[in-house]
């Protein structure tokens, strides 16, 4: 007995300085305890909480789930877990950090995430023959989970977005090109329909990285990434930088006519950029040149005869002069 105070003065000091809501409340709803972290995030005092009815301390509503579990609690002595996944913020509680406080899409300040655990417990009440048991309401802060969760999620998805795109031009690279290549062969293998492969080389770009410098390729560079990627014409088709100066482009469905028509404005929109290009043997300007081939790819597995037939048009054009689109026969 002698050891009672100074133990139930620590349990005090505890209850005072965890970091942790902790709430009890008797079988007829009253708050016997309401502990300092409660009151600073609730800004409900010891005062205004204690043997009140704990509902009743709320302006605001009490999440449904909140209040059921808290009545199975008291009713049943049924123990309850309260996820931040599931039930976001219960009860009207805010964090005390501006720098931790996020406004709600109304401008208000979002409330706290919190994870609560409700736990039946014996305790005396003075008023043994209303029945039922009390309840131990434990509220932790979950925002900083959360807010790591989510950066983690983006952290992911930033890194999911770099393996399949080009770090200088910004648009996908071979690796993704090979992936969306081979499930397009696959669809139009299924569909007996044809595939338009673009195989796009900048003319003459050793020459503008001798004549004009490496920072100024790297400009131009993205400059044709970003101008050809304009002419995308539908979600199904596919642009990347094959390496180097050259790009790639996979359209479905196109005759071999529109192929070509469409392997002209490629290279007419580059043209049109009217970039100089002093040391150029195509011209005064920066441009382009296009081999294209549109097949069935039936008896074409891998697709490899498509790439070749439209690695050797762009040799062609290439030999022809540059600046020019060449259709694979
Ligand atoms: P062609 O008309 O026959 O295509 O000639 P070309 O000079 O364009 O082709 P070549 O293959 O001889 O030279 C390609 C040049 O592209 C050489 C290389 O330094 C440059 N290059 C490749 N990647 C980059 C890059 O990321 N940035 C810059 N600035 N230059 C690059
Ligand atoms: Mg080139
Ligand atoms: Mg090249």
């Amino acid at each position: 007995m002698s050891r009672a105070g100074p133990v139930q003065s620590t349990a005090e000091e505890v209850i005072r300085h965890v970091n942790l809501g902790l709430i009890v409340i008797d079988h007829d709803l009253k708050v016997v305890l309401w502990n300092d972290w409660m009151v600073r995030h609730s800004g409900v005092s010891q005062e205004q909480a204690l043997q009140q009815n704990f509902i009743a301390l709320f302006s605001q509503q009490l999440a449904p789930g909140f209040l059921r579990a808290l009545n199975n609690a008291i009713s049943y002595g049924l123990p309850a877990v309260l996820s931040s996944a599931l039930h976001r913020s219960p009860l009207p509680l805010y964090p005390l950090q501006a720098s931790e406080q996020m406004l709600s899409p109304d401008g208000e300040v979002a409330r706290m995430v919190q994870s609560v655990i409700m736990t039946p417990i014996a305790c005396e009440t003075g008023n043994e023959s209303a029945g039922g048991h009390c309840c131990l309401i434990q509220i932790s802060d979950a925002s900083s989970s959360v807010r790591r969760e989510k950066m983690l999620l983006s952290h992911s998805e930033t890194l999911k977005r770099q393996v399949v795109t080009d770090g200088l031009t910004g648009v996908y690279n071979r690796r993704f090109f090979d992936e969306g290549f081979a499930l397009a062969l696959q669809q139009a293998r299924r569909n007996q329909s044809s595939l338009s492969l673009f195989m796009i080389d900048i003319d003459f770009f050793k020459q503008y990285n001798d004549h004009y410098g490496h920072v100024e390729g790297d400009r131009v560079l993205k400059l044709v990434a970003e101008t050809l990627q304009q002419q995308l014409m539908q979600a199904s088709d596919i642009f990347a930088r094959y390496g180097g100066e050259e790009f790639i482009m996979l359209v479905p469905e196109l005759a071999a006519a529109e192929a070509r028509e469409f392997a002209e404005k490629l290279r007419t929109s580059v043209l049109v950029r009217a970039e100089p290009h002093e040391k150029s043997g195509a011209g005064p300007h920066l441009t382009i040149s296009v081999g294209v081939c549109t097949g069935l790819p039936e008896h074409d597995a891998d697709g490899r005869s498509l790439l070749a037939r439209a690695d050797a048009a762009l040799y062609r054009a290439k030999q022809l002069g540059r600046n020019q689109v060449v259709a694979a026969g």
